[in-house]
């Protein structure tokens, strides 16, 4: 097949992921006949530098014509005064609303070579596989706000539609996979998490009969997931829930340098970037780990062009290069740490 992917290395060391990335896709096309035509654009930091706006409407357009998206990292110190009127992350967010993607997806599945990074114990880690749906674009993040001398409020909101379609990707997801689907709420309180629970429970009975569905509060699922990891298969919640989740969840891969993500909607097109931000402390050096974005890069080939059997080869790859103890320095003995093309050209060695 022919894609079209747009490429956003934004700032940091998203430059050096992505560009250690492309070469395993081009690997991955080049073995299994397709061709992949990569277009660069600004978004983030070096996007206000260049263009005066973190997402340059051209950055915008090409990305809706694209395939698929395959983003590095936005934001660092040179733009992080809490006062400027333009922010690096509001390129993210301008993004994904402009292509209608509602539903982030975060698979964890920790590495046995990285089991001992984690803090937590490796026994109730063995075997985990997680994927956690946050719905992106609605909830308290979204809702009207007020600040007075005295308080300040945010309104939560969701309505049916917004729960419908992310349940709906959640529960597919959950039916191509073990089949058991975890919501996640504050029914006992909030009302917006009533609406959430009688939404779910009724897509779940009259189009997913086949998915066993489970009920969770926010609080105890907090500990669940630390607990009892390997008892969940994928989970979804609303905004503000899946952003700490998912947060937590990714303690139990042992580095932020091996969580994928993808930001997917009705349609095909999705954005794909690891969870980590620009790691300004790291950028330049050529020692950032490649792994989550090359993990992201065969959720794109899953997702938005239907390649499984290309994706399962990239993860089988960086599972053979972990298993290899091809490290970088996030997760390597002292002095025994590849760089960032050593670590990428390690996965293509492994393409099977
Ligand atoms: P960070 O994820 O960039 O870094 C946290 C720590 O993890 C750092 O020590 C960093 O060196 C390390 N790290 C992260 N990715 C790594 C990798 N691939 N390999 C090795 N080590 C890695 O988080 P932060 O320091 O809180 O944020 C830095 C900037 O990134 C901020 O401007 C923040 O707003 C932004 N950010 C962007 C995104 C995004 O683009 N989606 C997400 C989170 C943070």
């Amino acid at each position: 097949m022919h894609a079209n992917i747009v490429v956003l290395p934004g700032d940091g060391i998203g430059p050096e992921i992505v560009s250690a990335t492309l070469p395993v896709l081009e690997a991955v096309a080049a073995r299994y006949g397709h061709t992949f035509a990569f277009q660069e654009h600004d978004i983030g930091g070096i996007a206000i530098d260049r263009h005066g706006e973190p997402l340059p409407a051209a950055t915008l357009a090409a990305a809706q014509k694209a395939d698929a998206v395959l983003l590095g990292a936005v934001g660092g110190p040179k733009w992080s005064d809490p006062n400027a009127k333009v922010r690096p992350e509001q390129g993210l967010l301008a993004i994904r609303k402009g292509l209608g993607l509602f539903a982030n997806l975060r698979p964890v599945r920790p590495h046995p070579a990285a089991l001992g990074a984690s803090p937590i114990k490796s026994e109730l880690l063995a075997g985990v596989d997680i994927v956690v749906v946050r719905e992106l674009t609605g909830g308290i993040y979204f809702g009207d706000k007020t600040r007075s001398a005295t308080d300040a409020t945010d309104l939560c909101r969701y309505s049916v539609a917004e729960i419908e379609r992310v349940v709906r990707s959640a529960a597919t997801l959950a039916r191509q996979r073990r089949g058991h689907l975890t919501s996640v709420d504050k029914a006992n309180v909030l009302e917006t998490s009533r609406l959430w629970r009688d939404v779910t429970a009724r897509v779940m009975r009259e189009e997913f009969p086949e998915v066993t569905i489970e009920h969770q509060l926010v609080d105890s699922m907090a500990m669940h997931l630390l607990s009892k990891p390997r008892a969940y298969d994928v989970i979804v919640t609303e905004n503000m829930f899946g952003d700490i989740l998912t947060d937590e969840a990714s303690m139990l891969a042992g580095s932020l340098g091996l969580l994928a993500s993808a930001s997917l909607g009705a349609g095909k097109v999705g954005i794909y970037e690891p969870i980590h931000g620009s790691a300004p402390d790291i950028a330049g050096k050529g020692i950032a780990n490649p792994y989550a974005t090359i993990l992201s890069a065969a959720m794109l080939l899953r997702h938005s062009l239907g390649l499984e059997a290309e994706a399962a080869a990239i993860e089988a790859a960086v599972s053979a290069a972990l298993d290899a103890k091809v490290f970088t320095a996030d997760l390597a003995a002292p002095g025994q740490a590849a760089n960032t093309a050593q670590a990428a050209q390690a996965v293509i060695a492994r393409l099977g």
